[in-house]
C-alpha cells in the first residue's frame, strides 16, 4: 500500500534526511521524497497500518531535522 504526504522542509539536503529516516521507520517498506513538489510517498510493509506508522515516520523525522512537517 502506498500514500502520499504532504511535507515542509526547508532544503533537498533536509528532505534527503527525511527520507532517510523513514526508510529506517519500522512498518516502512519504502519511501520517497519529492522536495520540488513538497511530498512524501511512503510504502507501507503488508499489515503495518499507516496511521500508526506515520506517527513513528514524523517523530523519526523530527529527530533528523527539527524544522520539518509531515501533514498527517
Ligand atoms: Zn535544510
Amino acid at each position: 500500500m502506498k500514500k502520499t504526504y504532504k511535507i515542509d522542509v526547508d532544503c533537498a539536503n533536509c528532505a534527503n534526511k527525511m527520507e532517510d529516516a523513514a526508510k529506517k521507520t519500522a512498518g516502512v517498506k519504502d519511501a520517497t521524497v519529492n522536495f520540488m513538489a513538497l511530498k512524501m510517498i511512503v510504502e507501507f510493509e503488508e499489515g503495518a497500518e499507516p496511521k500508526k506508522v506515520m506517527q513513528d515516520v514524523l517523530k523519526n523525522c523530527k529527530k533528523v531535522e527539527d524544522d520539518c512537517e509531515i501533514f498527517l
